[in-house]
C-alpha cells in the first residue's frame, strides 16, 4: 500500500508568499543609524524581496551562488534574507564584528560573489574586499547619503527588476543559507542550511511548548541577523506574520528600552550580556517604571543564563526562556520551560528549571557520551552532548569529515558537557575547553559564574582556569561590579562558600571595568586567558 498524500517539497518560499498574501498590512519597524524610525509593511517587504530576487538573477546570480550580506538588523536585511533565497541563491550572512582579515577569509572560503552591504559598513567591506572574489557590491543607503560611484545602489538595483518574475525550480534539500561559527573556540567553520531544515526548525520553534510564538506577538530580534540565522526568528516572523521591530546598530539598554516600550514588543531575543545590562537599568528605574508590555518575554541563549538574571527579570514581571543550540544546529535544540509532567513545583524549583538548558524540542535527539559510553539520564552522570536531527549539520562546508566533530554513527559532537535529568532537562556544566581541572577534580566555570553573578553587587563574571604549581589549575574569577557597588574578595568568597564546596571557591579574583566580548556578544574567554596567562599565587594565598 502507498500513502495517498501529495509529495510537496518543504520550501521556505511558501511561508514567504503566504505572508505576502495574508499579512500585507503588518508593520516592520527599523531603527536607523541616526536613531530615526523607518516604517514599512509585509506587503512592501514581499514585493521588494521578489524584486531583489529578479534583479539578482538578471545580474547573473545562479542557483546555489553565494550572496553575502554585511548588515545590521533592519528592513533591508530582512528583504535580503528572503530575496536571496527566492532567487535560488544562498544567503551568507557575514559577521560584521569579526576582524576584517577573518571576514575576508570567510567570504573567500564560502566563494561569495555578490554582497549586499550597509553604507555605514562600506569602510569595513573595503578592508577585506581584496581577499574575496566578490564582483558585485549592492549598497543600502541607511544614512540617506548618495552611494559612492562604483557601487550598485540598492534602490536602483531593485528598479532593474520588472516584477514579472517567477521562482526557479527548487528542491527541499537545496541550500538556502549559510553561517560560519563565530570561532569562540577555533577557526570559523561553515554550516549550510536547506529549505527542509529551516522549515522544520521554524515549525518546531513556534510550538507552544517550544518558544511559543504567535502572529499576535511583536518581535524585536536583538540577536544579530548574522548570528546563526538570527536564531531562526526571521523565518518564524514570516511564517506567522508577526510585527517586527529591528534595532539597527543601537543595542545599548538605553536604546532598546524605549523601542520595547513604544512598539509594544512581546518577544525579544539575545545573548545574556545584553540582558545583564538591561536588568540593571530596570532595577535602577524601579518596578513598573518602564511600562513595558505586560506579556513581554525574553528568549536568551548563546551562553548559560544565570539564575540571578532570570529572577531579576521576574521581579519586573518579565519571563525569561533559555534556549541552547549552536550555529551547527540552526540553532534551537533545547528550551527551558516547565513541563506538564513536572506537576506543581515550588518557586525555587521553577527558577532552577528555567536556569537549566531545558528539554529537547521535537525531532531533536540528544545523548551524553562519557569515557564509558552513553550516560544515563540521572541528573548526575555527565558527558559530551551529542545531537542528531533534521536541522543539525552532518558536515562542514568544504572541510573533510573529522572524528572531532562527528561520531561514526553520524551524530554531531557539540563540545558541551552536561547531565540530563530523568525528566529530560539538560544541565550544561561547561564547554570541554572551559572546564577547570583542579587537583584532579573538575570545576564548572558556568556554575561558578552563575553563583558569583548571584551576589547583589556583581554585574558580570567570567571564570577561567589559570595554571597552579600545586593543583595544576585553579579558577580565576574576573568580576565587574554594578555601578556604585563593590564587595571585597573575602566577601565574595564567603558568599560562594555558603553555596558550594570549599575547594571550588576561587582564590584568585580580578576586578575589572568590563569583560571582553566575542563577535556575538559572549564573554571572550580566549582573550581572558591571554590577559591572565599566570597568577601570583603567593599573594593570593
Ligand atoms: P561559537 O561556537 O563560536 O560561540 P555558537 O553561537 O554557535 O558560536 O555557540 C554555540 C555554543 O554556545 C554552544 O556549543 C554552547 O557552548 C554555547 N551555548 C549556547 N546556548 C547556551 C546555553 N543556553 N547555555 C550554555 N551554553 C550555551
Amino acid at each position: 500500500m502507498q500513502a495517498t498524500m501529495q509529495r510537496v517539497p518543504l520550501n521556505m518560499c511558501s511561508f514567504f508568499d503566504r505572508a505576502g498574501k495574508m499579512f500585507g498590512s503588518v508593520e516592520i519597524v527599523s531603527r536607523m543609524p541616526d536613531k530615526s524610525l523607518h516604517r514599512t509593511t509585509y506587503g512592501a517587504f514581499h514585493r521588494r524581496a521578489r524584486l531583489l530576487a529578479e534583479a539578482l538573477q538578471k545580474a547573473g546570480v545562479q542557483k546555489g551562488d553565494r550572496v553575502a550580506t554585511l548588515m545590521w538588523n533592519h528592513y533591508a536585511h530582512f528583504e535580503a534574507y528572503f530575496g536571496i533565497i527566492a532567487a535560488g541563491a544562498v544567503l551568507h550572512t557575514l559577521n560584521l564584528r569579526l576582524a576584517p582579515e577573518e571576514i575576508g577569509w570567510i567570504a573567500s572560503h564560502a566563494e561569495d560573489t555578490v554582497i549586499v552591504v550597509d553604507d555605514v559598513l562600506l569602510p569595513l567591506f573595503e578592508q577585506f574586499r581584496a581577499a574575496t572574489k566578490i564582483r558585485k557590491v549592492i549598497v543600502v543607503s541607511l544614512t540617506g547619503k548618495p552611494v559612492p560611484a562604483g557601487y550598485d545602489e540598492y534602490e536602483a538595483f531593485l528598479a532593474t527588476a520588472t516584477g514579472r518574475w517567477d521562482y526557479p525550480p527548487m528542491d527541499e534539500d537545496d541550500p538556502i543559507a549559510m553561517c560560519y561559527t563565530s570561532g569562540t573556540t577555533g577557526r570559523p567553520k561553515g554550516v549550510v542550511y536547506s529549505h527542509r531544515s529551516q522549515v522544520l526548525h521554524t515549525l518546531a520553534q513556534c510550538l507552544p511548548d517550544s518558544i511559543g510564538l504567535s502572529g499576535r506577538d511583536v518581535l524585536l530580534p536583538v540577536v544579530p541577523m548574522f548570528h546563526a540565522n538570527a536564531w531562526g526568528v526571521p523565518y518564524a516572523a514570516v511564517m506567522l506574520g508577526m510585527k517586527l521591530v529591528f534595532p539597527g546598530p543601537h543595542l545599548h539598554p538605553d536604546d532598546l528600552l524605549p523601542l520595547l516600550r513604544d512598539e509594544r514588543v512581546t518577544v525579544s531575543c539575545g545573548v545574556p550580556t545584553i540582558w545583564l545590562g538591561m536588568v540593571q537599568v530596570l532595577d535602577q528605574a524601579g518596578v513598573g517604571a518602564w511600562k513595558l508590555h505586560p506579556e513581554l518575554k525574553l528568549t536568551v541563549g548563546g551562553s548559560a543564563v544565570p539564575e540571578s538574571l532570570i529572577r531579576g527579570f521576574a521581579r519586573h514581571g518579565i519571563d525569561v526562556l533559555q534556549g541552547w543550540g549552536m550555529t551547527e544546529t540552526s540553532p534551537l535544540c533545547t528550551i527551558s520551560k516547565l513541563l506538564h509532567t513536572q506537576g506543581e513545583v515550588s518557586e525555587d524549583e521553577m527558577f532552577a528549571t528555567k536556569a537549566s538548558q531545558g528539554y529537547t524540542v521535537p525531532l531533536v535527539d540528544i545523548r551524553i557520551m562519557g569515557d564509558e559510553g552513553e550516560q544515563p539520564w540521572d541528573g548526575k552522570s555527565v558527558g559530551e552532548i551529542q545531537v542528531h536531527g533534521p536541522w543539525i549539520t552532518g558536515a562542514y562546508h568544504d572541510l573533510p569529515a573529522s572524528a572531532d566533530s562527528f561520531t561514526a554513527d553520524g551524530w554531531l559532537r557539540t563540545g558541551d558537557v552536561a547531565a540530563i535529568t530523568p525528566e529530560g532537562f539538560v544541565k550544561i556544566t561547561d564547554r570541554t575547553k572551559d572546564l577547570i581541572k583542579s587537583g584532579g577534580e573538575w570545576i564548572s566555570s558556568v556554575d561558578l559564574e552563575n553563583a558569583i553573578m548571584g551576589h547583589p553587587a556583581v554585574a558580570e563574571a567570567a571564570v577561567i582556569a589559570v595554571p597552579h604549581p600545586k593543583w595544576a589549575e585553579r579558577p580565576l574569577a574576573v568580576v565587574v561590579f554594578k555601578q556604585g557597588q563593590r564587595a571585597t574578595q573575602a566577601e565574595l568568597q564567603q558568599f560562594l562558600a555558603a553555596r558550594m564546596v570549599k575547594w571550588m571557591v576561587p582564590d584568585a579574583f580580578a576586578f575589572v571595568e568590563s569583560i571582553p566580548r566575542t563577535s556575538t556578544g559572549k564573554f571572550q574567554k580566549t582573550k581572558l586567558r591571554e590577559m591572565y596567562p599566570t597568577w601570583d599565587w603567593q599573594e593570593a594565598s
